[in-house]
């Protein structure tokens, strides 16, 4: 059995069955040769899984490495492979003057990882910038690449968590970066910042999410546990009954988007601890893993959150963290 504790930033204490490495792209011919195509899981930094109980299958580990950068006189082309680190390549695109990603600053997890949920923070998605992404098609067993338009993507999705989820292997994602780009200062607290420039947006997010959210290597956790849920108006609308004001952000004419950690906050979860796994006093839409704590802990205390969310505003809230059981992804 292989530890998984510190392979994922829950940090809880369980094993997989075993544990392969991807080193080239050429491995992924021999790995998927012998594994089981049903008894797997992908893994990058173990920043957006939590193993919940011992695994009975093989962790696939992702150690692809590479930046190709290509230069002309509009834009910068970046050809990434997907086990760097995204918050090093953030670092590594502004130090070469490369700008765009600053927003998305200290988002954990890999470069492979960013196009399969379109990580996105403070008003900038990753999508505006991946031309292509380059994966490995595990029941074809050959190379593939998708444009951006063919990967589907909307808020926090992808085509690879739909039609290709556990179907392909993220190997490289390609990415434009044009020398014109504006810099998005529209989302608080970046727009009280006068005439940002790319670093100052870069340094102004490192301190507010280092501000509000506890530091994985402290404290276990996967960041935001549940999605920002995007409503109705006519939900809104029952909701400002019984409280006001609710804060908003509109999505669409019909819809609106309100933020997950206020609903939480409203039912009085900070604190509330369940086995070792107790809701973030700071940022009540993270979850944390105190020290002891277990994959049940975890369950009880997520799955009491959705059903009172539920039961109070009428709204389904969906987990953005992976919930990895005994034999694979499992749902709240
Ligand atoms: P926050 O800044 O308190 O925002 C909470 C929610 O309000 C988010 O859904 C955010 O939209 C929305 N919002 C805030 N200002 C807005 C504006 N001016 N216009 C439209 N919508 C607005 O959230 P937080 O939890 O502290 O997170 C900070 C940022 O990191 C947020 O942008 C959040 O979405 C992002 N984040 C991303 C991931 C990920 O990519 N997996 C994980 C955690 C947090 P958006 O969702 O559109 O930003």
């Amino acid at each position: 059995m292989v530890p998984l504790k510190k392979l994922h930033t829950f940090g809880f204490e369980t094993s997989a069955r075993d544990l392969v490495e991807i080193n080239t792209e050429a491995d992924l011919f021999s790995i998927f040769d012998c594994v089981n195509t049903t008894d797997y899981y992908l893994l990058g930094e173990g920043s957006n899984s939590v193993f919940l109980e011992d695994y009975s299958g093989t962790i696939i580990l992702n150690k692809l490495t590479g930046i190709d950068v290509q230069e002309n006189s509009d834009e910068f082309n970046l050809s990434v492979a997907s086990g760097e680190s995204w918050h090093s390549l953030v670092e590594y695109t502004l130090s070469i003057g490369a700008f765009g990603f600053e927003n998305l600053a200290l988002i954990p997890g890999t470069v492979g990882a960013a196009p399969i949920q379109n990580i996105g923070a403070y008003g900038v998605e990753i999508e505006k910038f991946i031309s292509s992404v380059e994966y490995y098609d595990i029941p074809k067993g050959c190379f593939n690449v998708l444009s951006h338009l063919n990967c589907a993507f909307a808020y926090r999705d992808s085509i690879f968590k739909h039609r290709l989820f556990n179907k392909a292997v993220i190997t490289k994602v390609n990415f434009t970066l044009p020398k014109k780009n504006t810099v998005e200062s529209s989302y608080a607290p970046l727009n009280q910042l006068d005439k940002p420039t790319p670093h100052d947006v870069f340094h102004k997010v490192i301190e507010v999410r280092r501000e509000k959210l506890p530091n994985p290597k402290v404290l276990g956790n996967a960041g935001s546990f549940f999605k920002n849920p995007v409503v109705t108006n006519e939900i809104l609308k029952k909701i400002e009954k019984h409280y006001n004001p609710v804060p908003h952000f509109r999505v669409s004419k019909t819809t609106v988007k309100i933020p997950a950690a206020w609903l939480i906050d409203q039912l009085g979860f900070k604190g509330k601890m369940y086995l070792g796994v107790k809701c973030h006093e700071r940022q009540p839409l993270v979850l944390v893993n105190i020290g002891n704590g277990n994959g049940e802990g975890l369950l009880m205390l997520a799955r009491e959150i959705k059903q009172d969310v539920y039961n109070t505003f009428a709204i389904e809230l969906e987990n953005e963290v992976r919930l990895v059981g005994n034999r694979g992804l499992i749902s709240l």
